[in-house]
């Protein structure tokens, strides 16, 4: 990839001491930081702005909401109280990125440059997909990985949700709202998820779960009929009569922007050095889902983008001494 500063020119772009790329619950506490820093924090809020949480929706687990809180209603909390502190939010996604000198520039919906002294990376994750040829034909057709975003078109139906952590889980409890059935269908004969959530499904009735099998494929022609799914213990085939699939098996981080400039894990994370938000180029630094993949909570995200914010800080503040010092 050759340097964006032919196709953006460095002329005229706009500077800024902090961009930060994402708004989930890791940018927008990064950016809460950074701004009540004086640091005037840019956040490119990209594709889902808000982040995942705006796709869900009892969130109960985030310390502070006594009785719970949606999750879009969480995240716009989350924003105003960056604004508040003169955090500058912008709609747009960042499709390009060139990260071999500092200033660091970034090129937003393909046109506008911005130069950033130090870039914080909060881009999250984007749920996965089983890889069947007709669950992706049938995307948006039956086949959806939000069941907050199209569970109610299924009103009366029959449905399916795959995989067995907590996200599966929440789908499928929240699918009952909708559905006469949730079968939710799982490779193992456990699920990951958290306790509490696992009680919740095995005690609703509604809620019928197949063990040990795996979706092989998505059928019906213009929209979901059903899914055809194999045993893992004895390979026997059969399909299920469903009117939509939910598949909550996951999800990958957004790094595919920063494959050329950053060390990755295997599974495409990036890699921050241990306790921090370091990565391996000075200046850029990561925090949420983007870098986690373990913990994988809004806590956690919200945690390590207050760390990204406070890195970024003493980056920068250590990058201006070194600039005036005697004979620098
Ligand atoms: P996850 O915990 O990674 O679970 C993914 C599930 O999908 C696993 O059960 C996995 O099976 C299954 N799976 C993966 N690939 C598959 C494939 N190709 N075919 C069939 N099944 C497949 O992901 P998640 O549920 O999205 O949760 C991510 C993180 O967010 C977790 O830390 C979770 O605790 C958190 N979260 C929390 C809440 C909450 O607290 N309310 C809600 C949602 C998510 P195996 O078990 O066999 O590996």
């Amino acid at each position: 990839m050759g340097s964006l500063q032919s196709e953006a020119g460095s002329a005229g772009a706009e500077e800024r001491r902090i961009v930060i790329i994402g708004s989930g619950p890791a940018g927008y506490t990064a950016a809460l930081y950074a701004a009540r820093a004086s640091l005037q924090p840019l956040v490119i809020a990209g594709l889902e702005p808000g982040g995942q949480l705006t796709t869900t929706t009892d969130v109960e687990n985030y310390p502070g909401y006594t009785d719970g809180v949606m999750g879009p209603e969480m995240m716009e909390d989350f924003r105003r109280q960056a604004v508040r502190f003169g955090a500058d939010i912008r709609p747009g996604v960042v499709t390009r990125v060139d990260l071999s000198l500092r200033p660091f520039r970034l090129v937003v919906d393909d046109e506008a440059a911005v130069m950033a002294e130090a870039l914080i990376i909060a881009t999250g994750a984007s749920a996965r997909y089983l890889g069947l040829d007709n669950e992706r034909r049938l995307l948006g057709r039956g086949v959806s990985a939000c069941a907050t975003c199209d569970g109610a078109f299924f009103w009366g139906e029959e449905l399916a949700v795959v995989g067995g952590g907590d996200s599966a889980m929440e789908e499928s409890l929240f699918l009952t709202r909708f559905a006469s059935k949730v079968t939710v269908i799982h490779r193992r004969d456990a699920f990951r998820a958290s306790k509490i959530m696992q009680e919740r499904v095995f005690a609703h009735r509604k809620i019928h779960v197949l063990w040990d099998a795996v979706v092989i494929d998505v059928l019906g022609e213009d929209s979901v009929t059903g899914v055809r799914v194999r045993s893992t213990r004895n390979g026997t085939v059969r399909d299920l009569s469903v009117g939509a699939l939910f598949v909550a098996i996951g999800h990958t981080p957004n790094t595919q922007l920063f494959k050329q400039w950053l060390t990755m894990d295997e599974q495409g994370y990036l890699v921050t050095e241990p306790r921090s938000t370091l990565t391996d180029i000075p200046g850029v630094f990561a925090c949420g889902d983007v870098q986690d993949r373990k913990y994988r909570q809004a806590v956690t995200a919200a945690g390590t983008g207050c760390m990204a914010a406070i890195d970024a800080e003493h980056f920068l503040a250590q990058a201006d001494a070194a600039k005036s010092a005697p004979g620098a």
